[in-house]
């Protein structure tokens, strides 16, 4: 019976436990510590195949690994925003990050209208593209 995410979680692992008996050794480093029952993929499947036993360290670092991933994908966005936040960059141009197409979107300003110019996959490319812009721009306001 499914009854929802943890009691299934519970039922799987009671399931595999009952069924996998626990070796002396962890299988990632084989020291003999206690072993704790840990998934493989993540899916929690009623396979014996998609659990293995692992000691706390090691069961501890292949969960970190994980965090440190979401974390590193945290930092990157951080970075972003850290970009975002001096988007004026010379007064008229701009640079945003945009969300949904996941680049950066390249904007100046033109007599009071915002005019678009382009979305790049690299804040390198947009700041070139900016800097392409900036001769261009500086005629506009002088004339
Ligand atoms: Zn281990």
């Amino acid at each position: 019976m499914w009854k929802g995410d943890k009691a299934g979680y519970a039922a799987i692992h009671g399931w595999v436990k009952g069924r996998s008996q626990a070796p002396l050794q962890c299988d990632d480093c084989g020291e003999e510590k206690p072993l704790d029952l840990a998934n493989i993929s993540q899916e929690y499947l009623r396979e014996l195949s998609d659990w293995e036993w692992l000691c706390r360290k090691c069961h501890m670092t292949k969960d970190g690994r994980l965090d440190k991933l979401k974390k590193q994908q945290k930092t990157n966005s951080f970075n972003y925003t850290g970009v975002r936040k001096s988007k004026n960059i010379s007064g008229c141009l701009n640079i945003y990050w945009n969300k949904r197409t996941q680049k950066w979107k390249v904007q100046i300003r033109v007599s009071g209208k915002s005019k678009h110019v382009g979305y790049y996959g690299n804040i390198e490319d947009a700041k070139k593209a900016l800097a392409n812009l900036q001769c261009f721009d500086h005629q506009i306001s002088k004339t």
